[in-house]
């Protein structure tokens, strides 16, 4: 179905269309027909398919029904600045040719300049649970004016723990009867429907689980490949297509480390992230990657858990998953609405097992390729890595050192050791 069969607003039409949409994607088409009737929705579908429009939509076409002076304001509460920021820019362009005020509230920023748009009146606030809580209670943000509320990315504000911070938010406005609320995740967890059931105005409950495991627009491939040099295969193809960027999976945490640290040595900005970080520490690892700061990010599926890691071009499962679930998890962080994305898998000895259960999961073969020769690059990280476990070894040292000082740490060896792994 398509967005001028809904009988917008022409205005808000011609915005939507500008932004290059026309036909409405699944979720967006479900929520629509429910919430512009002025119904409350909790909402969960996939990443990459649409939320943001389908809200944003509906509160526009809803606001323009209203005569200025007592029209109600809308609030966005979404967990990262990030977010806000997107959401703020995507509601800039859908309302290019309305004469609505957008704002972003968040924290880390100075008061002035949030303080001075409030004052002015903002028709549409997105912003994250702290900030917005923090100006409502100093009486800038009158959330008894709250005429439209969007709980966005709703299973991440929980795992977040602004859980509290929301209520506290819920309880300043008005009864749920007085407003459209509306919730949005990628997965509607018990906490989601419990705040739905509590907070929303008898929501229509929208659910899209995939309809395939796997998306279309995403290009499998599969090379079996032994473990010892999967490194040089990855090497090679990331030499070969320069992919802007790239999402890796490793099984294990002292894997993804290494593999962090051997790209670095190639000369590949790349990062591990490991679930022994804090919550913080891993969102801005993950900030920095989405802001392009480096370009491979090497994780465990434990580690990448809850934390929306998308818009990539290339997924490589350097080793296939044991949970066969997490195939499709992982592959589905590339290819957005619209985009391709590469989904490359490595099946070694060790890891190649679960290929058949994988195949039958996601009832598909993922397609072979035959790696030729020329693809398996040198690994320069390879003797930086056989020294340092020579290092690590205790060393019976009768022989001099030869260190000439030069940015070497107190005791680094730098003779050549035989290069045999010491396995
Ligand atoms: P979600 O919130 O579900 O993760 P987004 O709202 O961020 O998804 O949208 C994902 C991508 O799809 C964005 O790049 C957005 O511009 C694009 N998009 C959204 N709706 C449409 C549409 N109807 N047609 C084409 N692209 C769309
Ligand atoms: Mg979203």
């Amino acid at each position: 179905m398509y967005f001028n069969e809904l009988n917008l607003h022409p205005s808000l039409l011609r915005g939507i269309t500008e932004r290059g949409y026309t036909e409405m994607t699944a979720v967006q088409e479900q929520t629509l027909s429910q919430t512009l009737l002025g119904k409350d929705a909790a909402v969960q579908s996939q990443t990459g398919t649409g939320k943001t429009a389908a809200f944003l939509v509906t509160i526009f076409e809803r606001m323009l029904g209203r005569a200025t002076p007592q029209r109600k304001r809308a609030l966005i509460i979404v967990p990262t600045r990030e977010l806000a920021v997107q959401i703020e820019g995507e509601a800039r362009l859908l309302s290019r040719h309305l004469d609505f005020t957008v704002g972003c509230f968040f924290g880390g920023v100075g008061y002035p300049g949030q303080l001075a748009l409030l004052k002015k009146g903002v028709d549409l606030a997105v912003g994250t649970p702290g900030r917005l809580l923090d100006l409502s209670e100093r009486g800038h943000l009158r959330l008894k004016e709250v005429g439209w509320l969007v709980i966005d990315e709703a299973d991440r504000l929980f795992d977040m723990g602004f859980l509290p911070d929301i209520k506290r938010l819920l309880a300043g406005m008005a009864p749920p009867s007085a407003r459209q609320s509306m919730l949005f995740s990628a997965t509607l967890n018990r906490v989601s429907r419990r705040i739905a059931a509590e907070y929303l105005n008898h929501p229509a409950f929208i659910e899209l689980t995939p309809e395939q495991l796997t998306v279309d627009t995403i290009t499998q491939r599969l090379y079996h490949v032994k473990s010892h040099i999967k490194a040089n295969l990855l090497l090679g193809i990331l030499h070969q297509q320069k992919p802007r960027n790239a999402l890796i999976f490793t099984n294990m945490r002292h894997s993804a480390a290494r593999l962090a640290k051997k790209l670095e040595l190639n000369g590949f900005r790349a990062r591990h992230l490991s679930g022994d970080l804090p919550q913080s520490q891993r969102l801005r690892i993950i900030d920095d990657f989405m802001a392009g700061k480096f370009s491979f990010l090497v994780a465990t599926d434990v580690a990448a858990r809850g934390l929306h890691i998308d818009d990539l071009e290339m997924v490589i499962n350097y080793d296939l998953p044991q949970d066969i679930e997490n195939y499709v998890h992982r592959i589905g962080r590339t290819a957005r609405a619209g985009n391709s994305g590469q989904a490359i898998s490595f099946a070694c000895e060790r890891f190649g097992k679960h290929l058949d259960d994988i195949e039958s999961f996601i009832a598909m073969k993922i397609p072979v390729e035959t790696a030729a020769a020329s693809l398996f690059a040198t690994d320069n990280g390879l003797e930086h890595e056989l020294k340092m476990r020579a290092h690590r070894r205790p060393q019976n040292s009768g022989s001099p050192q030869r260190n000439s000082g030069r940015n070497q740490r107190p005791g680094m060896r730098w003779e050549r050791k035989p290069l045999t792994s010491p396995a």
